[in-house]
């Protein structure tokens, strides 16, 4: 069996995980509901779980030819069984299991902490892991989730009392439902959130996931003192409106792992992907014979990993700029 990159991560020619735009596969995996990970052309097999599917639905368009998957049912192939497990990343992701003559783990995007809104992953035992590195150097540790969500909670009370109005940063898909569910579990208070937002939290809740309450924005600020937006509509600009017909000052913070403050008063280090001492527990619980990385710092990773655990491992590279097979799959 092998594993390599060519407009997604292709097991053998029968399967491919997150395809790249233009990939013509006859099946593939949507590992979960973000962007850069869904991409169908209306004529391959759409596999993916069911709120993976109607996340996609809300959001892209209306997928033909899907088959949702149950977590940890097996589907079989010719040569291997595919598996899909929680990821722990946003709702409905999952991570693959492929086995055959050996077997093989792709985590795509994954953590391993467990938020207010859902559990985080378990590592698969595979003999090769393909592991995702967005955050792959030592300088991404994030604190405990818990103490992040008591530093915003602090921040926002300590605002909120000296009557500032507060813009709180998240993806739409994930972060943003996290965000509506902080707002309820640690404040007490009903957040307003943008239509967008709205929509995948209905998505949510359909799906089991209570949030608490929230509000749609439709000319109504000053029903709450809080505003859940998506990052990329948090411009200058909107802050200064806001300000204007609010007649109050407007303080906005982002929830990201990434450490650019940009214009925003506060960062919090909350993410949906694990940081790098989760990426090592990771390794170290599945015990593979050999790692392929990719995303972000995936040389950077796969040399930590050659360094610190002994284990053979290097970054999944494009079909197109192999002379041979992958030497250890
Ligand atoms: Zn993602
Ligand atoms: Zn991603």
């Amino acid at each position: 069996m092998e594993v390599f990159e060519q407009k997604g991560i292709c097991i053998n020619s029968s399967l491919v995980i997150d395809p790249a735009n233009g990939s013509n596969a006859d099946t593939v995996l949507i590992s979960h509901a973000h962007s850069d990970h869904v991409h169908f052309n209306g004529k391959n097999s759409v596999l993916c779980s069911k709120p993976t599917l109607s996340l996609i639905e809300q959001n892209f368009k209306k997928a033909k030819n899907a088959l949702p998957l149950k977590n940890g049912k097996k589907i079989e192939f010719d040569e291997f069984t595919l598996s899909v497990h929680n990821s722990g990343h946003i709702l409905g992701s999952v991570q693959a299991l492929i086995e055959g003559n050996k077997s093989i783990a792709v985590t795509s995007d994954f953590k391993l902490q467990d938020s207010l809104i859902q559990k985080g992953a378990v590592p698969l035992h595979c003999d090769t892991l393909v592991i995702e590195s967005t955050f792959g150097l030592p300088d991404y540790s994030f604190p405990p989730r818990s103490e992040v969500y008591e530093r915003m909670a602090l921040w926002i009370k300590k605002n909120i009392k000296k009557n500032n109005y507060v813009l709180l940063a998240g993806y739409s898909t994930g972060k943003a439902q996290e965000l509506t569910a902080f707002c309820n579990a640690f404040l007490g208070i009903v957040p307003l959130v943008h239509e967008r937002v709205y929509n995948n939290n209905k998505v949510y809740e359909k799906h089991g996931v209570s949030l608490g309450e929230y509000i749609k924005l439709d000319h109504n600020l000053q029903d709450s003192s809080i505003l859940i937006m998506p990052p990329a509509l948090c411009s200058r600009h909107l802050v200064q409106a806001l300000q204007f017909s609010l007649n109050k000052r407007v303080v906005c913070a982002k929830a990201t792992g990434w450490n650019y403050r940009h214009h925003f008063d506060e960062v919090f280090p909350l993410s949906d992907h694990a940081d790098f001492n989760q990426l090592i527990e990771y390794i170290k619980q599945a015990e593979p014979k050999n790692v392929l990385t990719m995303h972000g710092f995936a040389r950077e990773l796969a040399s930590s990993i050659k360094r610190k655990l002994k284990i053979p491992a290097r970054p999944l590279e494009s079909r197109n700029y192999q002379q041979s097979l992958p030497e250890f799959v």
